[in-house]
């Protein structure tokens, strides 16, 4: 611990997170240090635990999956973790909790929105994971002010393509401020309400000094396409088709996949047929 904190400020620590080439279990550890007349104190929490896409591709031989190492900071009375925040429920930013908890450690109190938690219940049946030892869940919206020893945390909407995603501001106790984007997209034609913050972000844009913004592809330039563009391609393409039946592949995780398929059947007036494997969310 005296490694890396022999001062005062906001550190931060990536545990996790995409590579260039790869998505991984997204994992980051904000600690406030302060310094008391008793000596230095400190305010940790950690946003995000999730879990590798292709753990097989570590190499190891017989794994479940393979998860950030966070056993340092739950092991370190000084350094435990006030909080997990959840930024959204795509298992590469949640999934790590069960396996966590599976493993026999305790965790902190947990942070996210009412989706992610309904994710996360499924995962604690699917894993068979006692209720006795179930983190609290907080369920969190925008604009919420939630305060962790000497951090404060903004709770900002942002869309992406699962229902209640979540962007944070936290702010140190020397006003250190960063913007933690989450996954997240600038697309208001967004079908899931409310989409990104903005009128929020652009009020707070002179007071953040530091953004986290660990999005796949990032070194591409350019615009995705916006949601409601691709809405009226697939109602084009629909329409173009002389095929009785359509199929269109949707990860089960982007729900905002489906929701716009759906949409374009309705549109045209089609019929549905969802189709699955039950390991939805895994
Ligand atoms: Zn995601």
């Amino acid at each position: 611990m005296d490694r890396y904190f022999s001062e005062c400020g906001l550190f931060w620590r990536p545990l996790g997170g995409n590579n260039i080439d790869q998505i991984s279990g997204h994992c980051y550890q904000y600690t406030d240090i302060k310094d008391l007349k008793s000596g230095l104190t400190a305010s940790t929490i950690v946003v995000d635990l999730g879990k590798f896409d292709n753990h097989q591709a570590l190499g190891v031989r017989n794994s479940a999956a393979a998860v950030p190492d966070i056993r340092e900071l739950l092991q370190t009375p000084f350094l435990n973790p006030e909080a997990i925040f959840l930024t959204h429920s795509h298992p590469d930013h949640l999934n790590g909790i069960v396996h966590y908890l599976k493993a026999g450690y305790t965790l902190p109190p947990l942070f996210g929105g009412k989706y992610t938690l309904m994710i996360l219940e499924e995962l604690y049946d699917e894993f068979k994971v006692p209720r006795s030892i179930r983190p609290q869940f907080n369920i969190i919206h925008d604009g919420d002010v939630i305060k962790c020893g000497s951090l404060k945390i903004e709770v900002l909407a942002s869309s992406h393509t699962c229902f209640d995603s979540f962007g944070l501001i936290i702010k140190a106790f020397d006003g250190t401020t960063v913007y933690h984007t989450g996954d997240m997209k600038t697309d208001n034609s967004t079908y899931f309400r409310k989409p990104t913050n903005l009128k929020r972000l652009r009020q707070l844009a002179g007071k953040v000094n530091f953004s986290v913004a660990d999005f796949c592809g990032i070194t591409s330039d350019g615009i995705a396409v916006r949601e409601v563009d691709t809405f009226k391609k697939l109602v084009e393409l629909i329409k173009k088709s002389r095929k009785r039946k359509i199929f269109i592949p949707v990860y089960p995780t982007h729900a905002e996949m489906y929701l716009v398929a759906f949409l374009a059947a309705l549109k045209l007036k089609k019929n549905v047929i969802f189709y699955g494997y039950h390991d939805f969310y895994t």
